[in-house]
């Protein structure tokens, strides 16, 4: 097996168990590793550290994944990585039509991987050199395990080139899965009522077909909306408005700049008898906040789910006037007393940073506002401890008065 040696200095996070091995930490390289392999990563004194997978294109040239010096990275590996995955969200999962992140890459252990349940299918991305020759065994473990009808890969074109691979997308084994499917969101506690039923569409929809992420969050934001004016901005196909509408929500207003979203979204409530009156706007929220600031429409509630803004951190700075920008409009729109539901996705904005951002917002609307609510990402999304980038998905929900 090739050996690696970090730079004095550079063992720190690999001893606390942080899964990522940039290049700048490596001091040299013996071996010859091709993509995907196990290396070994040794401390400047010598010392054994860690077991990681190579990507020789990449900037992360080692994802770690075990801290056992007597665990090999094998198919055994493997299989019992997904098996824990599996066994850790089993409270989750209501019944066989569930839709339910069962990997998280890092989170779970397994770098690179993650695996949607979307009832009888699963749908796979693959975005490391570590899990891309392994795919055969990832395919064998889930058809094994899981006993699915299909699997599906939706890989992220994105993250596939910054590892140096090719785009990927097709069905990997067993059925394909219909255009759209009706399925049950994640069992939570607490929540009042029988859930909607999600409809999603898994080949050509967002991401792997919705958000996952959002899905306790939906039920939380929409104990909110009764009798309620709802403005949700970033809508995609329609989850905290379908939530919304079946508690109580008076009217709803749904905005996204996606036609075949809004399609979705319409399709959605319907299929959900949603009877509050719904519009439809298709356009680019930071125009139509303005449009209703200038005609004087005001709501009494409003989510703002926008998509990742920052996506290095040379984007930072941008994207955080951007969240100001929408979060100052929904403010301005809120009448007093005004539920705001307003979410960041980046990764690279922390909650603190968030937290001004939104400070600075409600400085400038010239309104006290108050969280009543902190919230992250559902939790089939576990936050590993080590490893703090997991916690991506950052949420409030404010009292604007
Ligand atoms: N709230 C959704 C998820 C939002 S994902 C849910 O609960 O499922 C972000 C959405 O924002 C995508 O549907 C994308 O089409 C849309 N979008 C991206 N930029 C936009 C913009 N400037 N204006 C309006 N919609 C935008």
């Amino acid at each position: 097996m090739a050996t690696i040696t970090v730079r004095p200095g550079r063992e720190r996070p690999i001893v606390q168990r942080h899964p990522w091995v940039f290049s700048g930490a490596i001091a040299h390289v013996r071996g010859n590793p091709a993509d995907g392999d196990a290396v070994d990563v040794f401390g400047p004194g010598g010392e054994w550290l860690a077991r990681g997978l190579w990507s020789g294109a990449s900037q992360l040239r080692v994802r770690l994944a075990t801290w056992d010096a007597e665990q090999p990275l094998d198919w055994q590996w493997l299989r019992a990585g997904i098996a824990r995955a599996v066994e850790g969200r089993r409270h989750l999962l209501a019944g066989d039509d569930t839709a339910c992140r069962l990997i998280f890459s890092e989170s779970d252990g397994l770098p690179g991987l993650v695996v949607d349940r979307y009832g009888p299918f699963l749908v796979v991305q693959i975005s490391t050199q570590g899990m891309e020759v392994r795919r055969e065994q990832v395919v064998a473990a889930l058809s094994d395990l899981l006993s699915p009808r299909g699997i599906y890969e939706r890989g992220d074109a994105d993250t596939r080139e910054r590892e140096g691979l090719p785009p990927a997308e097709g069905l990997l084994w067993g059925e394909a899965p219909p255009e759209r499917l009706e399925l049950r969101p994640l069992a939570m506690p607490g929540y009042p009522g029988e859930p909607p039923r999600l409809l999603v569409d898994l080949r050509a929809g967002q991401k792997t077909g919705t958000y996952l992420d959002q899905a306790a969050n939906r039920a939380r934001v929409a104990a909110y909306c009764r009798g309620a004016e709802l403005l949700d901005c970033f809508c995609y196909s329609g989850g905290f408005g379908v939530y919304a509408g079946l508690a109580g929500a008076a009217r709803l207003t749904l905005v996204d700049s996606s036609a075949a979203a809004l399609e979705m979204a319409r399709a959605s409530l319907e299929h959900n008898s949603v009877a509050a009156p719904a519009e439809f706007v298709e356009g680019d929220v930071f125009r139509v906040l303005r449009e209703y600031r200038a005609a004087g429409r005001r709501f009494d509630a409003i989510v703002l789910d926008p998509p990742k803004f920052a996506h290095s951190q040379g984007q930072v700075e941008r994207a955080a006037r951007g969240y100001k920008d929408i979060n100052l409009l929904a403010m301005q729109l809120l009448r007093p007393g005004g539920t705001l539901a307003t979410f960041s996705c980046s990764g690279l904005v922390s909650p603190d940073l968030f937290q001004k951002i939104v400070f600075g917002a409600a400085v400038d609307a010239r309104r006290d506002v108050q969280i009543v609510e902190r919230l992250s990402q559902s939790p089939d999304h576990p936050i590993l401890l080590t490893y703090p980038e997991s916690e991506y998905l950052k949420g409030f929900v404010c009292r604007v008065w």
